[in-house]
């Protein structure tokens, strides 16, 4: 009995004994539950974070991308100064910039694009890349107000449908052969100035530019516009350099190139060629009585009639204020007199307007002096000083003359 009773003491302390345990193992369950949730929070925090940090990465990598392609187009564009030389590689570099920009936000878009220049109020086609000319539907060319490219020209401001060929505004119908796309015109400025628009196509139909994307676009605007405007001044500065501003003709200093070339072909050739040099007759009263600017356009409408009555591969030359000079290859002295009494004659039949009213006859003659080479000289500063010598004669003898360089003392034809 003793022993039963021990027994069931033992057990119920074992009893006690296993209930504590359950206590403690529900306690410790309870704390591991409790760091365990802990952990999974932290964990999801480190992850949400290391979400974060990747698309901040990704974003970062994507402005590498965009500052890379940017580098890239203003390189392209600032290698030359001509506008033919960087139209072309400029639109390839944005193109395919565009192309690589969306692809690394995932989106499967192929592009291609043109570039048209502002002409005459309205624009003209001056690159293209990845679509034929024929397929574009504009012949080359677009008015202001017109279609999408001649929309954003008048608007100033950047167009974009998504669904070309359903928008109302895109009239020039492409010939069969291209596929709806998106297009987004792009003016681009110079300064205050529409110098042209940048166009873009996107296939499939539908693309939606994002704000990240439009910033490029406008940024691409914003260099090729700038280039644009860098070359145009190029070339008018260019062109300054080598033609008078006033009438059009090469100056003096190109004038004298042009005699040296052809002083040193006529020696390897053993030919002949012919040196003008005129003057105006009594210009300066001409200035002091009808003014400066009716002066201005006498000396325009000479230079006229000078190129106009001259042979192709003639050259004429603004040689100082009211004086000009012909170089005829291949004329001989008798040549180049003919030539030059042709030219006198002409100019004193001229009538000349002033303020809006036809002069019967103002009164414009003009005196020539002729050397040729290689009679009157075997240096370019000695033809010039023959005919230049000639043309004083001309002066001496009465003006509205033609003389011909002999030697000694030139002689009046
Ligand atoms: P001559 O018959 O001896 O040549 O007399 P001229 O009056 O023509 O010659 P002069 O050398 O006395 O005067 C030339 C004038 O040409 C003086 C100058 O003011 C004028 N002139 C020079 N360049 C220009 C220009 O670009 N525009 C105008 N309107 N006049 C000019
Ligand atoms: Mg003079
Ligand atoms: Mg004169």
């Amino acid at each position: 009995m003793s022993e039963t009773v021990a027994e069931l003491a033992g057990l119920k302390a074992e009893n006690e004994c296993l209930k504590m345990r359950l206590v403690e193992t529900r306690e410790q369950a309870a704390v591991r539950e409790k760091v365990l949730k802990a952990g999974i929070a932290e964990l999801e925090r480190l992850y949400l974070n290391l979400e974060k940090k990747m698309a901040e990465v990704r974003e970062k990598g994507y402005e590498i991308k965009m500052l890379n392609a940017l580098n890239e187009i203003i390189a392209t564009a600032s290698r030359y100064l001509e506008l033919d030389l960087i139209l072309q590689p400029t639109l390839d570099m944005v193109v395919e910039a565009t192309e690589r920009l969306l692809h690394a936000r995932d989106k499967d878009v192929s592009v291609s694009g043109g570039i048209f220049l502002v002409e005459d109020n309205g624009l003209v086609l001056a690159a293209l890349r990845g679509i034929r000319p024929e397929l574009l539907g504009c012949g080359g060319k677009v008015e202001a107000g017109t279609c999408i490219c001649g929309a954003a020209l008048a608007s100033r401001e950047t167009v974009y449908t998504p669904f070309c060929l359903t928008d109302p505004r895109h009239t020039f119908m492409h010939p069969g052969g291209l596929q709806d796309h998106a297009h987004v015109a792009i003016p681009l400025n110079s300064g205050n100035e529409i110098v042209g628009v940048l166009f873009l196509y996107f296939t499939p139909a539908g693309y939606e530019p994002e704000p990240a994307d439009n910033a490029i676009f406008e940024s691409f605007g914003g260099f090729i516009g700038v280039h644009i405007g860098k070359a145009r001044l190029y070339a008018t500065v260019k062109d300054l350099a080598i033609h008078d501003g006033l009438t059009g003709l090469y100056t003096r200093v190109n004038f004298e190139e042009f005699l040296t070339l052809e002083l040193g072909r006529a020696k390897r050739h053993e030919r002949t060629f012919a040196l003008l040099m005129m003057d105006i007759d009594s210009f300066k009263r001409l200035n002091d009585t009808y003014g400066h600017q009716f002066g201005d356009s006498v000396l325009k409408a000479v230079s006229r009639l000078i190129t106009k009555n001259l042979r192709n591969f003639d050259v004429a030359g603004r040689y100082g204020g009211e004086e000009f000079c012909v170089l005829a290859p291949e004329a001989g002295a008798d040549g180049g007199t003919a030539a030059a009494e042709r030219l006198r004659a002409l100019v004193e039949a001229e009538s000349f307007i002033v303020q809006g009213a036809v002069a019967a006859h103002s009164g414009v003659t003009i005196s020539i002096g002729v050397a040729a080479y290689p009679l009157d000289g075997q240096t370019a500063a000695e033809l010039i000083r023959a005919a230049d010598s000639a043309l004083y004669e001309a002066k001496r003898a009465g003006r509205n003359m033609v003389c011909r360089y002999t030697g000694v003392k030139p002689t009046a034809v």
